[in-house]
């Protein structure tokens, strides 16, 4: 009874008990804030910042966004300046010097694993995003063993009184996987080489992990929306290319794909690109479920 009063009293003047001090943190985006909450269940309180039905690249830096950063004692974002165009305002409106670059509460995922398609040269040439490197990791599955590795070590530095369910969480998470990939590479036999045109350059990493052959993409540079003259050029080039599909995500506008589809009858396929991105696609596991089963569709019909 003195303990509830005390509690209620400590309530009232605003103070927080420890057994409710979660550790917050702020996720940029789905696939994100799904490995934050699989590795620190239950100590962490995870806010996502995006839905896979928003284009990562482009996010408006809201008030409600910078209010969500301003309480974060952790962010956990993709990196690789993927988010360029809005994460660094939301940082300098924070007003937060724990979630700045450098401190333990900023996690780039893209810095735990080998980046593909760096370019060698430092000029914008070839389009407006992607200058250290492509960020869209979270399309091979192989890259979670890494980031989860460095994920549950870091939720652990800022909250060492839970680093033994962290690290528990993190053993449990990577058994899981890999058994899950040993299934997925299975599945995958069948995808080997499988011709495609995708939209923009989102799917090198599950490209690179299935040996999926990318054609050609809708944009004609990256970032830069496609073009009555590329998409006639590329109607030209892909004649006889056996293409199996067109490749969008769910953000992006699917009106070119349409266009080359109907020319060419080759199916548009919307894959998840993330959690949330299609009704199943409900969590990190069925994320790749999901993008195996609609690529071996594809792979399974002629079109001609
Ligand atoms: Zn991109």
């Amino acid at each position: 009874m003195i303990f509830k009063k005390i509690t209620l009293f400590l309530c009232a003047l605003g103070f927080s008990l420890p057994v409710f001090a979660n550790l917050k943190v702020f996720a940029c985006e789905p696939e994100w804030a799904a490995l934050v909450n699989t590795l620190g269940a239950p100590h962490v309180s995870v806010t996502q910042a995006t839905t896979a039905l928003q284009d990562p690249h482009q996010i408006e830096a809201r008030p409600s966004l910078t209010a969500q950063a301003r309480r974060a004692d952790l962010i956990v974002c993709t990196g690789a300046e993927l988010e360029s165009g809005w994460l660094p305002m939301i940082q300098a409106k924070a007003n937060n010097p724990k979630i700045l670059s450098g401190q333990p509460g900023y996690f780039m995922a893209a810095d735990y694993v080998k980046l593909l398609d760096v370019p060698t040269s430092l000029d914008r040439i070839h389009g407006d995003v992607h200058a250290s490197g492509n960020p869209h990791i979270q399309l091979d599955p192989r890259n979670y063993l890494p980031i989860a590795k460095a994920l549950s070590a870091r939720l652990s530095q800022l909250d060492p009184k839970h680093a033994n369910a962290y690290e528990a969480n993190y053993q449990h998470f990577k058994q899981d996987w890999e058994k899950a990939l040993i299934s997925w590479q299975q599945q995958a036999k069948q995808l080997q080489a499988m011709p495609i045109v995708v939209y923009h350059h989102s799917w090198i990493y599950l490209n690179d992990w299935l040996g999926l052959k990318q054609v050609s993409t809708l944009e004609p540079k990256p970032g830069i929306p496609p073009s009555a003259s590329h998409l006639s050029n590329l109607y030209a080039q892909i004649q006889d290319q056996k293409i199996k599909a067109i490749i969008c995500s769910p953000y992006e506008s699917q009106n070119a794909a349409k266009w080359l589809s109907q020319k060419t009858n080759i199916p548009v396929i919307v894959l998840p690109f993330t959690v949330g991105g299609s009704k199943d696609a409900s969590d990190l596991k069925a994320l790749f479920d999901v993008t195996l089963a609609q690529l071996s569709m594809a792979t399974a019909h002629d079109h001609g």
